[in-house]
């Protein structure tokens, strides 16, 4: 699809804006566009549908005027309304959607599920909560998990083998999910990053419904690589916020053209 530079006025950037804001139960949903084009970043909870819904209607849009979904990854709160988009096509990553569709269908096992998900989340014995984080789990994965709701299969083009559209960048940060991957606007102006779960919200300490990391070390860098660019950041359970860009090793301050005008 077209979202690309060249199809855009000299000086036009990419607009990013929260349509559903993150919070410690709902998952950011960002729209970007460049004023034709325009592309829906993670698409939220069944019953967060209408409010979607109106929050494009507010930005002139219909379900239908949009041409592509990114999603971050596959937990529950991030991908079940793709299906209100059947004419866009979905760039996501594979290895994400194929370990949480194993994830979603084991925890619906009625004996054995508590022992089957530990290979998911092999650090479960190292967090006092995650029994507690995997039983709600398991509850959100019976009463919402449809996979019919994450759009059809031949809409699907995946991140580790397809380009995104030009002046978006796909970064695989893992330690929330293997696959993850944190979406970045580099189009020539300011950096904005929609960062999925790999950065829950400003404050790390935050309380959020979401499960444990898959990988507590890599999710530790994962978040500070995020940092590190600086820029605007949509973390995947909160408001955005402006990072300074981490100066260069003895370099001048580079975050410096990052601050709002
Ligand atoms: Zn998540």
């Amino acid at each position: 699809m077209r979202l690309a530079r060249r199809s855009r006025k000299a000086g036009e950037l990419l607009k990013v804006k929260a349509l559903l804001t993150g919070n410690w139960r709902g998952a950011t949903a960002a729209l970007i566009t460049d004023g034709r084009h325009h592309m829906v970043v993670d698409s939220g909870m069944p019953h967060e549908a209408q409010l979607l819904i109106t929050a494009l209607d507010r930005e002139g849009l219909k379900p239908e005027d949009i041409r592509g979904v990114i999603n971050t990854h596959f937990h529950v709160d991030h991908v079940l309304n793709n299906s209100l988009f059947p004419r866009s096509l979905i760039y996501a990553p594979q290895e994400s959607y194929d370990w949480c569709r194993s994830l979603y269908a084991d925890l619906q096992n009625e004996t054995g599920w508590e022992k089957l998900t530990l290979k998911y989340y092999p650090e479960t014995g190292d967090y006092k909560q995650a029994a507690g984080l995997m039983a709600q789990l398991r509850k959100l994965a019976l009463r919402w998990w449809d996979p019919r709701r994450l759009g059809d299969r031949s809409q699907y083009r995946w991140l580790e083998t397809s380009p995104l559209p030009e002046g978006l960048e796909a970064i695989f940060t893992s330690g929330h999910v293997p696959g993850h991957a944190s979406i970045v606007v580099r189009d020539g102006g300011p950096l904005t990053i929609i960062a999925g779960d790999t950065l829950l919200n400003r404050e790390e300490d935050a309380q959020i419904l979401t499960m444990i990391p898959h990988n507590r070390a890599q999710s530790i860098k994962d978040r500070a690589r995020l940092l590190a660019l600086g820029g605007r950041i949509l973390p995947g359970h909160g408001e955005e916020f402006v990072a300074p860009a981490a100066p260069p090793d003895g370099g001048e301050e580079s975050g410096e053209r990052l601050k709002d005008p």
